[in-house]
């Protein structure tokens, strides 16, 4: 009896359920979005309980779908939304309060509180990452300073701390298993990237009692079963990873030097640096990918906060496309872009810049500009910034030599060939693209053997296609320069 992989797949806005062949291929795919709540300005909130219920809907709808019960599961992968913290009670296993999202500004001044009494460097030394109210410390001592103040109950044990993965895992797995993995772990800034633990200095700055926190397993590795309730037999859980590791992971890019880059709503770039964690000197954040036996696997991350956004901007408030897709299209109509540059920095200027006050702007425009010129340069923007951070990666690290892509927006071949062409290196697009869901069943399949081994994953990766630069070394200096006096253009304004 053939066997599969059910990989569940918690993003931000959705519950996804995908099974998976041996041969990594698709059998099914469930999805169901779910609510968010925006109870203030720069607030957003889940409700634990219905990312836990409409997982477990998409779950079984997928096993529906493929024709296949719990008793042809291998075992399950679990990858989610990194950061957002949920709280809850052992006993009645209510979370306290919704869970604060990863996107959440409400701490925004803890953290500058804790920047002025001079930890950013200590944090950033233990942790990898560059403060901010995006991970979860901070989240987790609004909700204790609120539901827990004097800790009593979170230091008996008597409430939970967890991630989505380790919070759909507890109750995967009836209560039974509080764990999560590294590559989880590390987006918490509480967690000592070069100790693999928690860091006693840091769980006492933010107040956080050790109790609380989940276990740390391998990434592949043994998670217990799920109670026999939920799919008629026990499944055993054996893969868990953040979605940005899982992706990697899923794009085989195992070895040092092998890069990702996720063109969704923003752009996350990851680079493989082996058992190396490397500091960055270009504002890049420093974390675990996963371990697995007693390796750890670090990475370099940096992201775009505005990709494929962009392109969702032109259609809903410029109204020059009607669908992302066709930005294809019209952007083919012209040879180039005339001049023009889009600088898309609605959020400010990430990575390698870091100017948060910095607005968009667009420049270069004459009386021949039209909205194809617009259009053909808001998808360069996407390759340009994502170049941005590449370059910065390649100053940290060395060289690179191709790029493995996923995500809504790599379906776009322009955007993909320019994005060679910028670079100046292949673009690989595998046949798969969901390469998060892949990850967690690779990280699963891995560890109870129904995949044999990295190598074999490595060799079972297809790709759709690959883009090959063709673009002469003049044109893309020209290009790139163009590209930078935009970006100064921005940053003058
Ligand atoms: P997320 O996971 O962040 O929601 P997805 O991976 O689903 O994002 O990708 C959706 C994003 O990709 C949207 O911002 C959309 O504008 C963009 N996008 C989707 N298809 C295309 C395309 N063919 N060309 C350019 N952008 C696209």
């Amino acid at each position: 009896m053939e066997k599969y992989i059910l990989s569940f797949d918690a993003g931000t806005t959705s519950s996804r359920a995908i099974v998976f062949d041996s041969k990594q291929h698709i059998v099914s795919i469930a999805q169901k979005e779910f609510t968010q709540y925006y109870p203030h300005p720069s607030w957003v909130e889940h409700d634990a309980k219905e990312i836990w219920t409409t997982q477990l809907t998409v779950a079984r709808e997928a096993l529906e779908k493929a024709g296949i019960s719990g008793a042809d599961v291998n075992a399950i992968g679990i990858t989610n939304q990194r950061e957002t913290t949920v709280v809850w009670d052992k006993d009645t296993g209510l979370p306290v309060c919704n869970a604060i999202v990863w996107q959440c500004r409400r701490t925004a001044d803890i953290c500058d509180e804790i920047e002025s009494q001079g930890w950013g460097d200590a944090i950033r030394k233990k942790t990898g990452l560059i403060p901010d109210a995006y991970f979860s410390a901070t989240k987790i001592k609004w909700i204790l300073d609120r539901f827990d103040p004097d800790r009593s109950r979170s230091r008996n044990g008597e409430l939970l701390f967890g991630t989505i993965d380790t919070w759909l895992l507890w109750n995967l797995t009836g209560g039974a298993v509080h764990a999560t993995d590294p590559s989880n772990a590390c987006r918490t800034m509480l967690y000592n990237i070069h100790e693999m633990d928690w860091d006693d200095e840091l769980l006492d700055l933010f107040d956080v009692p050790r109790k609380m926190l989940p276990e740390v397993r391998n990434s592949s590795g043994d998670f217990g079963n799920t109670s026999p309730s939920l799919f008629e037999v026990p499944i055993p859980i054996t893969g868990i990873a953040g979605d940005q590791q899982a992706a990697l992971f899923g794009q085989t890019a195992f070895y040092e030097g092998d890069v990702k880059n996720t063109y969704g709503t923003g752009c996350f770039i990851l680079m493989n640096t082996g058992e190396r964690p490397v500091a960055s000197r270009n504002g890049l954040l420093t974390t675990v990918g996963w371990r697995i036996g007693d390796k750890v696997t670090y990475v370099l991350e940096g992201s775009v906060f505005i990709g494929g956004a962009v392109i969702q901007w032109l259609r809903d408030e410029l109204c020059i496309i009607s669908s992302a897709a066709d930005s294809e299209l019209e952007a083919q109509k012209v040879a180039d872009t005339a001049g023009v540059y889009f600088v898309p920095a609605f959020t400010g200027l990430g990575a390698p810049h870091w100017e948060p006050d910095v607005r968009g702007t667009i420049v270069g425009l004459t009386r021949g500009a039209n909205r194809n010129h617009i259009v053909r340069a808001a998808l360069e923007a996407i390759a340009f910034q994502s170049k941005d951070v590449i370059e910065a990666m390649k100053q940290d690290v060395g060289v690179l030599t191709s790029l493995d892509v996923d995500g809504g927006a790599s379906a776009n071949n322009f955007l993909m060939q320019f994005q060679a062409d910028i670079l100046g290196i292949p673009v690989c697009r595998p046949s798969c693209t969901e390469s998060t869901a892949l990850g967690a069943a690779s990280l699963a399949g891995l560890y109870t053997g129904f995949y044999k081994s990295m190598d074999d994953l490595k060799a079972g990766r297809e790709n759709d296609r690959v883009f090959m630069p063709s673009m002469d070394e003049n044109m893309r200096s020209e290009l790139t320069e163009g590209w930078q006096k935009a970006i100064n253009a921005a940053k003058s304004l």
